[in-house]
């Protein structure tokens, strides 16, 4: 029954691990869905800014002016990597004209979210009887012709684009000035950076986020809800077999005893003998006792604090404490029994039901020689101030963990394991014992430890 409860366990552990992996991975694939056609979508829309002659002529200037710089270069007049300096420092001044009308552009889209825009140059070559690649140079794999300024990681490519023109140029190099015809490929590549990309998508996706937490914590609930129910039902299940265990074993000794009794009323030589007839009718007494007390006992389960109809009467405490030790004692004698008493409160009168009161003391009474051996021990101590009138009631018996101190006034429960078959019981006292307790508007507590005693603390609330 434990394996396979521990199976059934393990096996719903690792089905809601893979349910949540599945739907993490779920709601991953639907952000990148979403997140690509929320890119496709503001490409689409910039893509469009650049067909725009302004723009054009901006580029085309720029185009002019590299014309140029190749004519110096490949008239040995200036370096590679001077050209680049120079096409960079143009660049440079044409930026903010460029930038003005590309972010007006942009503003008649309405976007609704910042973005960035630039456009990279990533590679220029002259084709000729030997390619000559002016860039790129070295590490540096592209730089910026116009636009804004953030990293190339950061951005996703718009568009790119490749042009190719043939250009002629005066070369002054030799002996004579001649015309030289080259072919000029510069490729360029546009880059876009999202400003909260994720928090749009994410907002985006709200809808389906919010749904899937529902759907995850209402599977987790459920998930929880049932497996405490599972562990409840196993509890009452074992809570009944003990029970009836418990009752039948209970009930077996009186009745046999009774059995036998009865039978040897029916012997001649018991019929004449007086004595053995007494003798036989007082032990059919004390089982029949036994049995009632039994019962009453399953009885006084149905009871609670709520409904234990009480009659209160004003009680002078120490006088009825020690008749109740009194009367205790006497139905002890079998027991070698010792009671310290250790009054403190010498006229304290309380509100009381005698006969309920009397019955919760003396189960704790009862238990206290219970659960000690010979010889058994047992202090009772009162102690009063403002607002509390404290009895606790101390044996130096088998003692109680602290995970069965828990539910020690839950009803039918016995603790587990050594004493629960060394010792009848049908482990109702303590849970009947706090319902009277409460019905005087008091609390009942233990203090205890396995092998040095325990304590029980009755709380009662002082009139005022
Ligand atoms: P029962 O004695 O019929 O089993 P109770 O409700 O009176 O039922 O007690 C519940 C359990 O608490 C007992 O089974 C016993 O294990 C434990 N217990 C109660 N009183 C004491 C005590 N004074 N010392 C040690 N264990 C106790």
């Amino acid at each position: 029954m434990k394996t396979k409860f521990f199976w059934l366990i393990s096996v719903s552990i690792v089905v809601f691990i893979a349910l949540s992996s599945i739907q993490g991975y779920l709601i991953y694939n639907t952000y990148t869905l979403k997140r690509n056609a929320f890119m496709k979508q503001t490409r689409d829309q910039i893509s469009e800014i650049d067909y725009n002659q302004e723009l054009d002529s901006i580029v085309d200037f720029w185009g002019e002016e590299l014309k140029n710089e190749i004519g110096d270069y490949k008239n040995n007049r200036i370096s590679k990597n001077e050209l680049l300096n120079n096409l960079k420092l143009k660049t440079d001044t044409l930026y903010p004209q460029y930038y003005q009308i590309y972010k007006r552009e942009l503003h008649k889209r309405d976007l609704g979210y910042a973005l960035n825009y630039k456009k990279n140059i990533t590679s220029i070559v002259i084709f000729g009887n030997e390619n000559d690649t002016i860039f790129p140079l070295k590490n540096e794999k592209s730089f910026k012709l116009f636009g804004a300024d953030f990293p190339n990681d950061e951005g996703s490519s718009v568009s790119m684009s490749r042009n190719f023109s043939q250009f002629d140029f005066i070369d002054q190099t030799g002996e004579d000035i001649i015309t030289q015809q080259y072919n000029l490929e510069v490729k360029t590549q546009d880059l876009m950076q999202i400003m909260d990309q994720k928090s749009i998508v994410f907002k985006q996706m709200a809808g389906i986020m919010a749904g899937s937490v529902f759907i995850f914590m209402s599977m987790l609930g459920l998930f929880y809800y049932s497996l405490k129910n599972l562990i409840k039902q196993k509890k009452i299940n074992s809570i009944k077999t003990d029970f009836i265990n418990n009752i039948t074993h209970e009930l077996k000794t009186p009745l046999a005893t009774l059995g036998i009794a009865t039978k040897s009323l029916k012997l001649q030589k018991i019929k004449e003998n007086p004595q053995a007839i007494a003798h036989s009718l007082a032990t059919i007494d004390r089982q029949n006792d036994r049995i009632q007390k039994l019962i009453d006992q399953v009885m006084s389960t149905s009871l609670n604090a709520g409904n234990i109809p009480l009659q209160h009467k004003q009680v002078r405490v120490r006088p009825y404490l020690k008749e109740v030790l009194e009367d205790f004692k006497a139905g002890q004698q079998h027991r070698k029994l010792f009671i310290e008493t250790d009054f403190h409160s010498e006229n304290a009168v309380l509100q009381l039901d005698k006969f309920y009161f009397t019955t919760a003391l003396f189960n704790l009474l009862e238990n206290a020689v219970k659960y000690s051996e010979d010889p058994v021990k047992i202090k009772l101590r009162t102690a009063m101030d403002q607002n509390y009138y404290t009895i606790t009631i101390r044996d130096r018996g088998i003692g109680i963990s602290k995970t069965a101190q828990k539910s020690l006034f839950e009803k039918f429960y016995r603790v587990p394991q050594g004493n629960t078959y060394s010792q009848n019981g049908l482990g109702l006292g303590l849970y009947y014992v706090q319902q009277i307790i409460q019905a005087h508007h008091g609390e009942i507590s233990i203090e205890s430890e396995p092998g040095k005693g325990s304590i029980f603390i009755i709380k009662l609330p002082m009139e005022k």
